[in-house]
């Protein structure tokens, strides 16, 4: 190990900077936010420094002097003189104070980490101040990775430690009961920034336990859009909630990948729909989430895209609601985004679309129910969604209300996926291009001229 890592308590304890410009002030910022005194010296300021910090430090107007180093907890030396930033580490570590010298490891006797702050849980991360660059890069992943909530989690942890700590004698099952509150639904209300009510749950959950009942008698329903099928677009909420369900309800829009992104030992039940043929009907899903849940289990609802777009989540939710069990919605990248984006058609442009309309082109009795007229709007791109079936009549409807035969169309065919295919043609002609091929579903319809922007565009193959 370089470096033997501490957190050090600056509070109200005198520590010396030397330099006065933007690299103190970066200095300054952090142990002024860890309540140190800033004693500063400097023949000048910088404009920022004097504005965030003029009042809150005692600054000393002049060239640094063999003098000034005393007995402080810490000395910072940021001056753009190199001999004396040496000078000043020579002197303190000479007096045994611990000095760090700016981007100059040979010259500190400490560094400073890469911080992600979720105050009172702070990281630190470091290279031993030999590659600053990759401590930057791992702590924007950390910074993605923990949501900024964490630190509310660990203040009611901290405001609430001896009351457990009183009501569990044994060690063992304090830790159960913190792990419980850690992976459960509590800290998924303090994640979804809920603090007051997730904090009501802590208090219930620790009288709960305190007669003797089960922490976590109901349970919670997370319905989460999965995106449209490459696993790398789902969103980091999606996969900490996926990572703790115990069942995994899925239906066939979501991919073998994305549920191998499930807890391992987690349930999994198939719901799945084929056009005009439900497997499970959509009231027994409803019932099925809200009996797991009550089951105290913790139910995940994977959706293909998002739950909101054409994805029947509203009606999966009320009965939740009607039943009072707690529920979160995650949303998903639908369908839209995802398969336009893969495929190269941006869905506006400066040049060719000022909106954007989603509809379904679903079969009803062998027609297709739109509003035609609306679907003829100029400078629109048209994205529809379940529009295979309905593609020979979609097309001619769109030419007789008025639409130019030569439009361009695109299918894209499992978008986003490794098996995405995209296939292009005009309103006359893509019906018949398509007659003879064999389209594995799911498929998505664009119509609209930013689909001729497509060959330029297109990437991922
Ligand atoms: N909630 C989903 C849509 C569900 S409806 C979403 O937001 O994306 C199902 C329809 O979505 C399919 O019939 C198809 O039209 C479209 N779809 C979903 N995933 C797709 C994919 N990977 N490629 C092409 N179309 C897709």
């Amino acid at each position: 190990m370089e470096n033997y890592p501490i957190f050090i308590d600056l509070k109200q304890q005198d520590c010396l900077v030397v330099g006065g410009g933007d690299v103190a002030l970066r200095k300054i910022r952090l142990m002024r936010s860890a309540g140190a005194n800033i004693i500063l010296i400097a023949p000048q300021l910088s404009p920022d420094l004097i504005t965030e910090f003029g009042d809150q430090v005692t600054h000393l107007q002049r060239n640094f002097e063999e003098a000034d180093i005393a007995n402080y907890r810490l000395i910072t030396a940021a001056t753009n003189d190199p001999a004396v930033n040496k000078k000043i580490s020579e002197l303190a570590q000479a007096a045994n104070i611990p000095v760090n010298v700016v981007d100059q490891p040979a010259l500190c006797s400490f560094i400073t980490p890469s911080i992600i702050d979720r105050s009172p849980v702070l990281i630190a991360i470091s290279t031993g101040g030999g590659a600053p660059v990759l401590a930057r890069m791992l702590r924007a992943k950390l910074e993605a990775f923990i949501p900024a909530s964490y630190g509310h989690l660990a203040q009611a942890m901290q405001k609430y430690r001896d009351q457990v700590k009183t009501l569990f004698n044994a060690e063992k099952d304090r830790r159960r009961f913190w792990e419980q509150v850690t992976q459960g639904p509590i800290a998924e209300l303090f994640f979804s920034g809920r603090n007051n009510e997730a904090e009501k749950s802590l208090q219930q959950a620790i009288d709960n336990s305190k007669h003797n009942q089960e922490t976590n008698s109901v349970g919670e329903v997370w319905l989460i859009g999965a995106g449209p099928g490459d696993p790398d677009l789902l969103t980091f909420r999606a996969l900490r909630l996926m990572q703790q369900a115990d069942v995994v309800l899925h239906d066939r829009l979501v991919s073998d990948d994305i549920l191998n992104l499930t807890r391992r030992d987690a349930d999994r039940i198939y719901v799945g729909k084929k056009r005009a043929n439900h497997v499970v009907p959509q009231g027994e899903i409803n019932q099925l989430l809200v009996d797991l849940a009550k089951q105290g289990k913790r139910v995940v609802r994977l959706k293909g895209g998002d739950p909101f777009i054409f994805g029947r989540g509203g009606e999966e939710i009320e009965l939740l609601a009607e039943s009072g069990i707690p529920f979160q919605i995650v949303p998903g990248i639908t369908a839209a985004s995802g398969c336009a984006t893969y495929a190269g058609i941006p869905l506006t442009h400066r040049d060719h679309a000022q909106s954007c309309l989603f509809v379904t082109g679903h079969l009803k009795d062998g027609t297709v129910d739109l509003d035609w007229q609306l679907m003829t709007t100029p400078n629109q791109t048209v994205v529809i969604y379940m529009g295979l079936v309905g593609l020979p009549i979609i097309c001619e409807k769109l030419i007789t209300h008025g639409v130019p035969s030569d439009m361009p169309i695109a299918l894209i065919q499992q978008g986003t996926t490794s098996n995405q295919r995209v296939i292009t043609g005009t309103l006359a002609s893509l019906p018949e291009r398509i007659a003879g091929q064999e389209i594995q579903p799911p498929t998505l319809i664009i119509v609209g001229t930013v689909v001729s922007l497509q060959p330029q565009l297109s990437w991922f193959s």
